[in-house]
């Protein structure tokens, strides 16, 4: 178990849960609350992380005792598999991310893990990637409530808005805004010092989401993966992206396959990101939203290919 996670206290009775560095699995989480009423944005990839975020919570405010209301932000299982942890409390997240979740569960991540030894390159990486976490004895929890577009929430004297962004990083992207506190959760839309992944696209949603984050001039930013950041970190997400769809382009043009176009595109700057290899994904998807009639590769290839960029 990894020992520097930590809560940081934003005031206004919002926290931020950092699980750093950031990579593979380790997402961030946080906490509205107002007087004895409380809404936790995420849960984490299993349930000792999710525990120790929620002991952690308890102990710093008594709002926490309690969760009235959990958003999971996304579909992905760094932002959900920990849901069971607060039962009773009313589940929310977009109709699409509702659905989504329902593909990747606990226990196939548990099956893909056993099966590693066999896969080779590609299980070395899923056991680097994933191999810490606990998918074993997890019971998906479903949210209990969907929306579509817009949802503005109280949390006390708080107004909480739900935005839906996505698809983008995932098909039912989120964030959520707290206008009092001028602080924004971002949900995956936001890896800082970290590569983004861009599972779903397009491409240009994700883009926008990065100017709609910047236009509501928020003062305090906690992203998915990474340390808190401001609307520069922002930026610098929208940049990479534009830079990817670029260069991506001109290789599509150019006729090469997305496999080659993944391993010839020069990262220069973002190389110095996390999980550079994340490329391979983001190629992937924008050769689909290109029009690329090959036949999309099944996750060992894709693992395999991230394997080899991360060499
Ligand atoms: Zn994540």
């Amino acid at each position: 178990m990894r020992d520097d996670a930590r809560l940081e206290d934003l005031g206004d009775g919002l926290f931020a849960y950092l699980q750093p560095d950031g990579s593979w699995g380790l997402s961030n989480a946080g906490l509205v609350s107002d007087g004895e009423e409380s809404l936790l944005v995420d849960t984490l990839y299993d349930l000792p992380l999710t525990q120790r975020m929620l002991d952690q919570m308890v102990a710093a405010t008594p709002a926490a005792k309690h969760i009235d209301t959990l958003v999971n932000t996304h579909a992905n299982g760094d932002h959900c598999y920990g849901n069971e942890l607060v039962g009773g409390a009313r589940i929310i997240a977009s109709t699409a991310s509702a659905e989504e979740m329902n593909e990747v569960t606990p226990t196939i991540m548990a099956a893909m893990l056993k099966g590693a030894d066999e896969m080779g390159e590609a299980g070395v990486f899923l056991r680097h990637a994933f191999g810490e976490f606990e998918f074993e004895g997890i019971t998906l929890t479903p949210p209990t409530e969907t929306f579509d577009g817009r949802l503005d929430l109280r949390v006390g004297d708080h107004s909480v808005e739900l935005i839906e962004v996505g698809p983008a990083h995932t098909r039912g992207d989120v964030i959520i805004h707290v206008p009092k506190a001028h602080a924004i959760f971002t949900g995956d839309i936001l890896f800082i010092d970290g590569t983004p992944i861009m599972w779903e696209g397009p491409v240009a949603n994700w883009i926008d989401a990065c100017e709609k984050i910047v236009a509501l001039e928020p003062e305090i930013i906690v992203p998915g993966h990474g340390p808190l950041t401001d609307t520069r970190g922002v930026l610098k997400v929208r940049d990479y992206l534009i830079y990817v769809r670029d260069e991506a382009r001109k290789r599509y043009d150019a006729g090469l396959s997305a496999r080659e176009a993944a391993l010839d595109i020069q990262l220069a700057d973002y190389s110095a990101w996390l999980d550079s290899e994340r490329i391979a994904v983001n190629v992937l998807t924008l050769y689909r939203e290109f029009g690329d009639t090959a036949p999309p590769p099944g996750p060992l290839e894709i693992f395999e290919l991230m394997a080899e960029l991360a060499r």
